[in-house]
């Protein structure tokens, strides 16, 4: 951090604001300009607010000069992380693809999509079964009996699986079924359930919120990271702006602002973020070659009667159709894909 001192500050002031940065727990690395002068704040400074400084009437700004998180930094770890779940890896050179329904309707249902995306070579299995609906009186999904059928599939396919926990008390009656915890985007800033899924060992798929910037989704994997759990995936599945024609816009610049900031790995979800089943192929494609770790779709057989996201699902064709693509492209994507 750096302190830049207003020009008409005294020397008074300078040796207030020392004293207040050694209280901290911080050195001083003073540079005295020709019109002003700049403190540098040299120690740990991840707990202490810019703002404790700026309110100083002397001070003209204050700045981090570091990112506020750590944890999840590439500057702390230069090394990209690489997420193994039961064998499976998520990051390094590897390719990974969550494909499933958007919510657990049925057995019937599960079972047909699950054996049909595990056909076509998913990685993993995806589906919701805590639904969180911008309507109440949407279907709301099938909790635990969900949890169950997806468990089910689990044992039938051999596909790991990956669910949405909504709060903190859903967490250990969810554990037992549950592959990989995702962490919706409208829960990307709940902190106590961040917290909480951080104390489990299960990896954490935790999606972009809304209108989060990728600055604040580094420090909500901070959290999870800062109670122990370092096995965190993030999520790029769209963000809120002017646009009405697409549910959401895809960032597919945050991938790469990701892979520069962070040494987490990233997935995409196109379609969430377009919310248009015949965007989905196209987009994933591009979320690869910017550099994605996956992609995590939504795959049902009969999106006219599904009971959640029908119009952004596509059919178990379409779905191997995208899976031959991404088998072409890991080629020349250097990138191993696994089954
Ligand atoms: C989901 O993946 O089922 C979901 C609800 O996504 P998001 O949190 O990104 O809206
Ligand atoms: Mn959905």
């Amino acid at each position: 951090m750096v302190i830049i001192m207003k020009k008409d500050a005294n020397a008074e002031d300078i040796e207030r604001i020392k004293r207040r940065i050694e209280n901290l727990g911080c050195k001083v690395h003073m540079s005295q300009g020709e019109s002003c002068c700049i403190l540098g704040v040299v120690g740990d400074t991840s707990r202490i607010d810019t703002g404790v400084f700026e309110v100083e009437d002397c001070v003209e700004r204050a700045m981090r000069i570091q990112s506020p998180y750590k944890r999840a930094s590439r500057f702390f770890k230069p090394t990209d992380t690489v997420v193994n779940v039961k064998g499976k890896l998520i990051g390094g050179n590897k390719l990974t693809v969550i494909a499933g329904p958007c919510s657990v309707e049925s057995e019937e249902q599960l079972l047909t999509i699950a054996k049909a995306v595990k056909k076509s070579g998913a990685t993993f299995l995806r589906g919701g079964a805590y639904k969180p609906r911008t309507s109440p009186y949407s279907f709301q999904g099938l909790k635990e009996e969900g949890l169950k059928l997806l468990k089910k599939a689990s044992d039938i396919t051999g596909l790991p699986v990956v669910t949405e926990i909504m709060a903190a008390h859903q967490i250990e009656s969810a554990l037992p079924y549950v592959d990989i915890i995702q962490i919706g985007a409208r829960n990307m800033q709940n902190f106590d359930l961040l917290r909480e899924v951080g104390k489990t060992d299960k990896p954490i798929l935790l999606k972009r919120g809304l209108s989060a910037t990728i600055e604040e989704l580094l420090m909500s994997a901070e959290y999870i990271m800062s109670e122990g759990n370092e096995n965190v995936i993030l999520c790029e599945r769209g963000i809120r702006t002017f646009e009405t024609y697409t549910r959401n816009t895809l960032d597919l610049s945050a991938v790469l602002v990701i892979k520069k900031l962070s040494h987490l790995p990233v997935i995409v979800d196109p379609s969430h973020a377009s919310g248009k089943w015949w965007m989905v192929e196209p987009l994933s494609k591009a979320a690869l070659a910017v550099g994605a770790d996956g992609i995590a779709v939504e795959v049902h057989h009969d999106p006219i009667n599904a009971l959640s996201d029908g119009e952004q699902s596509i059919k178990p064709d379409k779905f191997n159709h995208l899976m031959e693509s991404i088998k072409q492209m890991s080629g020349f994507l250097n990138k191993e894909f696994q089954e």
